[in-house]
C-alpha cells in the first residue's frame, strides 16, 4: 500500500502544478464566468483521467455552476467527496497574493480553501486508474459553487447526494493538518432600523436616529454571547446615515451567529427575531435565518476519524482532530445522520486571507490518506 505514497511522491510537482493552474482561475462566489472556467478546467482533467466518468454540470442562476462527477458506478452506495470551487477572493486579488512557491509553500488565493482539495480528489481518481486499483464503493465528487456564501443553491444538491452516500469525505482545509470532527452551526441575519430624519442643527428633536437605535440593539445582540455554551453573536458590518448634518433615517448591520447545538440555534433565532425597538418611533426589520446546522461530533463521525487515523498511522502520518467554529457543507451532511469527516484537504493556513498557502510536502500524504479511505472496507 506504500505504492500509493510513492506514486503521489513521484507526482508531487505535477500535482502542485495542477493546483496552481486551478488557483490561477479566479472564481469568487457569484462570479459566473469564473465559476464556469474553474468547472471547465476540472471537467477537462476528469475527462482526461477517464472517459467513463458521468459528469453533470448544474447551472445556478446568478451564482455559477455546481459540478458532479460519478466514478466507478456499481449498485452499492457511493462515497461522497465534497468540496466547493468558489473562493472569497474578488477578481484581481491574485495580484496581492500571487500564485507562487516559496519555502515549500504554494501561495495563492483559494489554494488552501479549497482548490488544493478539488485537485486532490481528481488526483486520487487518476491514481486508481494509473495503479489499476478499484475503490470499495462508487465515488461521487460534488463541487458546489456557493459554499462560501451559505450554499443557497448548493444545499439541495449536497443533501440529495449525501442522502445517497454511505459516508462523506470533505476536502475542506484542515486545521494545522488536523481533520474536523465537529463544526459549529451558523446563522446570518440582517437588522435594518428606520428612524425619522431631521436637521441635526435646526430641529434635532423632530428626528429619531436610526443609528442610535442600532447602537443600542448591537449592545443587546452582543449580550447574547455565551462562550460557555459555544454560542457567539457578532455584528460584523454596519452602515447608516446620509450625511453629517442629518439625524440618520437608515442603518443596517449584519449579524453572525454560531452555535454548537440546535437548541441554542433556536434560542438565539427567537431572541433575534423578537427584538423590539428602544425608541418606538424607529421601526426594525430583521432578515435572515439559521443557515447551517451544527456538525455534532457523533459516534459515527468518531468512527470515521478513527479509521482515517489508523490508515494515516500505517504510513507514519499523524492525523489529529479538532472541532472548529467555521461551518461547511459538511454540516448539512452531518445533520442527515450520514457519517462525515471534514478538513481532509492539504495542510496549510490563511484561509480567507491574502496569506493563504498550502504545504507542498503534505500533498502526497493527504492524497494517500484520501485514496486509502476509498480503498478500505
Ligand atoms: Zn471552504
Amino acid at each position: 500500500m506504500n505504492q500509493l505514497l510513492s506514486y503521489f511522491e513521484t507526482r508531487q510537482t505535477e500535482i502542485v502544478n495542477k493546483i496552481s493552474e486551478l488557483v490561477e482561475i479566479e472564481s469568487p462566489s457569484f462570479n459566473i464566468s469564473g465559476s464556469s472556467q474553474a468547472v471547465d478546467w476540472i471537467e477537462t482533467q476528469a475527462r482526461e483521467i477517464s472517459a467513463e466518468f458521468q459528469i453533470e454540470r448544474v447551472f445556478a442562476e446568478g451564482c455559477g455552476e455546481h459540478l458532479i462527477i460519478r466514478a466507478f458506478p456499481s449498485d452499492v452506495k457511493p462515497v461522497l467527496l465534497l468540496g466547493h470551487t468558489d473562493t472569497v477572493h474578488p477578481i484581481g486579488t491574485k495580484t496581492q497574493n500571487p500564485t507562487r512557491i516559496e519555502n515549500g509553500r504554494l501561495y495563492g488565493c483559494g489554494t488552501f480553501d479549497m482548490k488544493a482539495g478539488c485537485v486532490l480528489m481528481l488526483e486520487v481518481l487518476r491514481a486508481f486508474y494509473a495503479l489499476k486499483l478499484e475503490p470499495k464503493r462508487p465515488v461521487t465528487i460534488l463541487l458546489s459553487c456557493d459554499e462560501e456564501v451559505g450554499s443557497k443553491s448548493g444545499r439541495e444538491i449536497v443533501e440529495r447526494e449525501a442522502g445517497k452516500a454511505e459516508f462523506c469525505l470533505v476536502c475542506e482545509p484542515s486545521a494545522n493538518g488536523r481533520v474536523k470532527t465537529g463544526r459549529k452551526g451558523t446563522g446570518m441575519f440582517t437588522l435594518k432600523t428606520r428612524g425619522i430624519p431631521a436637521h441635526a442643527g435646526l430641529e434635532p428633536e423632530k428626528g429619531a436616529s436610526a443609528i442610535l437605535e442600532m447602537s443600542k440593539q448591537i449592545l443587546n445582540l452582543h449580550s447574547l454571547n455565551d462562550l460557555s455554551r459555544g454560542t457567539t453573536v457578532n455584528v460584523c458590518t454596519i452602515e447608516g446615515g446620509t450625511t453629517s448634518n442629518v439625524i440618520p433615517e437608515h442603518a443596517v448591520c449584519s449579524i453572525d451567529v454560531r452555535f454548537t447545538s440546535i437548541t441554542e440555534a433556536v434560542r438565539i433565532e427567537n431572541e433575534i427575531k423578537n427584538i423590539i425597538a428602544f425608541d418606538e418611533r424607529v421601526s426594525l426589520e430583521i432578515l435572515g435565518e439559521i443557515n447551517r446546522p451544527p456538525m455534532e461530533r457523533s459516534e459515527k463521525i468518531v468512527q470515521l476519524y478513527e479509521k482515517a487515523r489508523a490508515i494515516a498511522a500505517s504510513f507514519g502520518y499523524e492525523l489529529g482532530e479538532t472541532e472548529v467554529g467555521g461551518a461547511s457543507d459538511g454540516n448539512f451532511v452531518a445533520a442527515l445522520g450520514i457519517p462525515v469527516l471534514d478538513g481532509l484537504g492539504v495542510a496549510g493556513s490563511g484561509a480567507h486571507t491574502l496569506e493563504e498557502f498550502i504545504l507542498i510536502d503534505d500533498v502526497p500524504k493527504r492524497a494517500t490518506l484520501l485514496a486509502r479511505l476509498l480503498l478500505a472496507e
